[in-house]
């Protein structure tokens, strides 16, 4: 398997391989850039078909979260690991201590936290052998309430401020009263995200293969429900994917007929240049690793113990990051993902600058 000629490679720092035989464990652990601080990723567990796609996967992924720190602005490099599994039945106790022993060898320079197919439960697993796990423990947020450390709602906030930035920039309006919103995904996410825009006035037509969800945001914000492919199709302003990657490609992207794409998934555009063709078609398109760090943001500030307060006005920069993004785009004529990447790429170099 090759690693450096991989077309996903692209200067990353380290890419180690865990196995552990008795535990069943096969797993990578990816650092793309730890210049701006220790990379912090998820920790992702996948049925994948061959070692070549988790390493893809794992690639790709570190490198999106070097992007994502560096323009939310906090002290983090990126990284990403993934175990070869299926989480529905691949689980054990023994797989996630071996895990936790394989991200204790990099004493730190990875953090773990959840992503796709993985718990708070696994990740307290892996936390027995390895302090170097984020957003496990419980804390008092804004409110006073004891929540656990799920992520999901800061980074639902910060897709709420992101959408307000795009409404302001490409339909000159303050409010999102009135505005028609799509959304793919009523999880984690998409749901509090959905909670968020009813409250600000917004209509909604939402999409989920689990249809109790579909049930309860028709019950608790009056959406109005879609098939999947129905979605591509509706006219309204703002289309929020918040379910999974790769879904803007040629052929969805031929039928869209919203005005901005504004939403929490990871690697929302299949391959870059469809970026290019969202914004050739007029779309404004709000890059996902920008529009959806809230939660980065909130595990960067619990792991320092920083007051709840100050993650809140943190997330709710991310509108600025987004507004000087769309203005450089329009003056430039580029599509915004260009725009993220070589603003993000300008502080990796920068901070390589000051180093050497
Ligand atoms: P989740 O698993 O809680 O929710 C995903 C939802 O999408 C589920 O309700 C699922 O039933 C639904 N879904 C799956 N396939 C679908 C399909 N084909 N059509 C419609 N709905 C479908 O995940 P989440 O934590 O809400 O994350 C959503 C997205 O945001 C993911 O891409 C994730 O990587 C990304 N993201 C999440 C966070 C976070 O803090 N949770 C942070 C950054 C990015």
């Amino acid at each position: 398997m090759s690693v450096f000629s991989s077309p996903d490679f692209d200067q990353h720092e380290n890419v180690v391989f865990g196995y552990d035989q008795d535990a069943g464990l096969r797993a990578i652990i990816a650092i793309h850039n730890s210049q701006l601080g220790p990379a912090l990723g998820g920790c992702r567990m996948y049925p994948y078909a061959s070692e070549q796609d988790a390493l893809r996967d794992v690639l790709r992924l570190s490198k999106g979260m070097s992007y994502k720190a560096a323009l939310a602005g906090v002290a983090l490099g990126g990284g990403k690991s993934v175990i070869m599994g299926d989480p529905r039945k691949d689980k054990s106790r023994h797989l996630f201590e071996a895990m936790g022993r394989f991200v204790d060898t990099l004493s730190g320079k990875y953090i773990a936290a959840q992503d796709m197919g993985l718990n708070v439960q696994d990740l307290e697993q892996i936390a027995t052998q390895s302090e170097y796990v984020s957003g496990i423990r419980h804390r008092v947020d804004e409110l006073g309430n004891l929540r656990a450390g799920d992520p999901s709602p800061a980074t639902a906030l910060g897709v709420f401020c992101g959408i307000k930035a795009a409404v302001k920039s490409k339909l000159n309006r303050n409010e999102l009263e009135g505005i028609r919103v799509s959304i793919q995904g009523l999880g984690h996410v998409g749901y509090h995200l959905a909670r968020l825009l009813h409250e600000a006035g917004a209509r909604l037509w939402v999409t989920d293969i689990d249809k109790a969800r579909e049930s309860d945001a028709i019950r608790e914000f009056g959406a109005i429900a879609v098939n999947v492919g129905e979605l591509y199709h509706l006219e309204v302003d703002v289309f929020c994917p918040c379910a999974m990657g790769a879904i803007l490609d040629d052929q969805t992207i031929a039928c869209l007929q919203v005005k901005i794409i504004a939403g929490a998934a990871n690697n929302q555009l299949l391959e870059s240049k469809h970026g290019a063709d969202l914004h050739d078609k007029g779309i404004l398109y709000a890059p996902d690793y920008v529009i959806n760090a809230g939660g980065l943001i909130d595990l960067f500030y619990f792991d320092h113990g920083k007051p709840a307060a100050d993650v809140k006005n943190h997330v709710e920069n991310i509108a600025n990051t987004l507004a000087d993004i769309f203005m450089a785009s329009s003056r430039k004529n580029l599509a915004t993902n260009i725009i993220a990447d070589e603003m993000a790429a300008a502080r990796f170099q920068f901070s390589y600058a000051q180093a050497s």
